[in-house]
């Protein structure tokens, strides 16, 4: 059999269902390529393989007696470890929920359990989601499958690189400010962030309610809106979830044709680096050849988004944060009697630093003498931010950006805060606004995967996995990372 982790989740299924390969021979083979790479890669925190091996058992039986099977039956899956997973670990990235064991699924888990997708294990991140490099998580860093010196991104970085190290076929990760596509761009692998409110954030730990969205990772666009389509609609568990019908999202439908694309100019300004703005610039040049037609344009209020983005995601976050007290679950580190002195003590040992100040940040920002200096100004900018695409949204079907300012930077290189920061530039305008948008692989630079970023209107996740889809096929940017090349 040829290399069953390089398969697309149609090709794999597809087998399954004429009973070509089975759902624990692809099991079987994931967990040997994780067993082959996670060493160097540690993209996982925890592998459920027995129950992965039972899950895809109890696949195969049904297959064997005729039963029909869902749309992912028999494809094996990492979940980011904020999505609560019943009876197994789901930490967040923070050792403050070490030992936390879920008793339920999250929403988007058992919709994708439903359609038969197995889950192998939980993916690496960091702490609550906080960072864009993996370097905060509360247990190891992950390294980038395209060089094991450098960070695979993050905030759902083990989701990306696993999916990039073939250990396995997809992945779900989150998005708050540019968690999944940048990790999809820095491992070379495509990942989506859907509008706000399509996906049920019932069972994702909270970092920023308001920006917070579960969305796949993927080897290919197709792959993506497989994924979409089984976790996307309708939850009565989570009051912002958009009551919108799921249109059909995969069926190979590719067409740029008379397709309105705007070029935001502020995307391609300081700390964009030259060689990631010229492979865009040459991925939208493509898209021109594919019969788009191509319009620079300018979102003006681009240059408040990190600001707002700041006060914004911690407020929030010291809210959500609050509810780790060492009393209800997760660590508890003190023998002190008493609430405060417990809650002090395990708070202190259990978060992180970056957990930590972004909580005092929120907090400061809160603050009744303070909150209209920052709270309220930042909700401004944010109105600000998504009339900029309103307008631009009647101009155009899509927008195309850069997803990375970089490719992948080296461990430890991004110590400075700000620095680390800017690697969001372009995707957290996305967030602010609500707005759905994809990355797809658009080249190389020195050897390190670039992405380009196609952002739609809220709800239109078709336009631009059909934007994505076409440019894929024109290109060849699907390679395999050396630490994934099969001997
Ligand atoms: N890097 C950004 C942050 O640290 C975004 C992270 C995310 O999308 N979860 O907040």
């Amino acid at each position: 059999m040829s290399d069953l982790m390089e398969m697309t989740v149609r090709g794999a299924h597809e087998l399954l269902k004429q009973s070509w390969i089975s759902a624990r021979e692809l099991v079987e083979e994931a967990l040997k390529r994780i067993e082959r790479s996670e060493d160097r890669v540690r993209a996982l925190l925890t592998i459920t393989a027995e129950q992965a091996l039972a899950s895809a058992d109890s696949i195969d039986r049904r297959r064997s007696e005729g039963e029909t099977l869902g749309p992912l039956a028999g494809i094996p899956i990492v979940l980011k470890d904020n999505l609560c997973t019943s009876g197994v670990k789901t930490s967040a990235g923070s050792r403050i929920l070490y030992n936390f064991v879920p008793p339920y699924d999250a929403t988007a888990v058992s919709r994708l359990r439903n359609a038969g997708a197995i889950s192998l294990g939980k993916a690496n991140m960091d702490e609550f989601a906080m960072g864009s490099s993996t370097e905060n998580s509360g247990f190891h860093t992950t390294r980038n499958p395209w060089d094991l010196d450098r960070v695979p991104g993050g905030s759902s970085g083990g989701s990306a690189a696993a999916v990039a190290a073939r250990q396995a076929l997809c992945a779900l990760g989150s998005d708050t400010g540019g968690s999944i596509r940048q990790p999809a761009a820095l491992c070379g692998v495509v990942g989506m962030k859907p509008t706000y409110g399509r996906v049920s954030r019932y069972g994702l730990i909270a970092y920023a309610s308001s920006l917070d969205q579960i969305g796949p990772i993927g080897k290919t666009v197709d792959d993506c809106a497989l994924l979409l389509q089984a976790i996307a609609g309708y939850d009565p568990l989570d009051s912002t979830c958009a009551e919108v019908p799921v249109p059909d999202y995969g069926a190979g439908r590719c067409s740029v044709s008379g397709l309105r694309i705007g070029v935001p100019r502020e995307y391609f300004g300081t700390g964009v680096q030259p060689d990631v703005a010229g492979l865009v610039r040459a991925a939208v040049s493509t898209l021109g050849d594919l019969g788009a037609i191509i319009e620079e344009c300018s979102l003006p209020s681009t240059e408040f988004a990190l600001a707002a983005y700041y006060i914004i995601a911690p407020a929030e976050a010291s809210s959500n944060l609050a509810r780790f007290d060492g009393v209800k679950y997760g660590l508890r580190t003190s023998q002190i009697s008493g609430h405060i002195g417990l809650t002090e003590q395990t708070r202190d040992e259990g978060f992180g630093a970056e957990a930590k100040q972004r909580i005092m940040v929120g907090t400061y920002a809160l603050t009744a003498g303070y909150y209209d200096a920052y709270y309220k100004r930042a909700q401004q900018a944010r109105t600000l931010i998504r009339q900029d695409f309103d307008r631009a949204f009647e101009r155009f079907d899509v927008l195309v950006t850069p997803t990375s300012p970089t490719p992948a930077f080296r461990i430890g290189e991004n110590a400075d805060p700000i620095a680390m920061k800017l690697a969001d530039i372009c995707t957290i305008p996305i967030n602010l606004a609500g707005l759905p948008a994809i990355s797809v692989p658009c080249g190389y630079v020195n050897g390190l995967p670039v992405g380009l970023q196609i952002v739609g209107r809220p709800f239109e996740e078709p336009t631009i996995l059909a934007a994505a889809a076409c440019y894929e096929q024109a290109t060849d940017w699907r390679r395999v990372p050396p630490v994934a090349a099969q001997q």
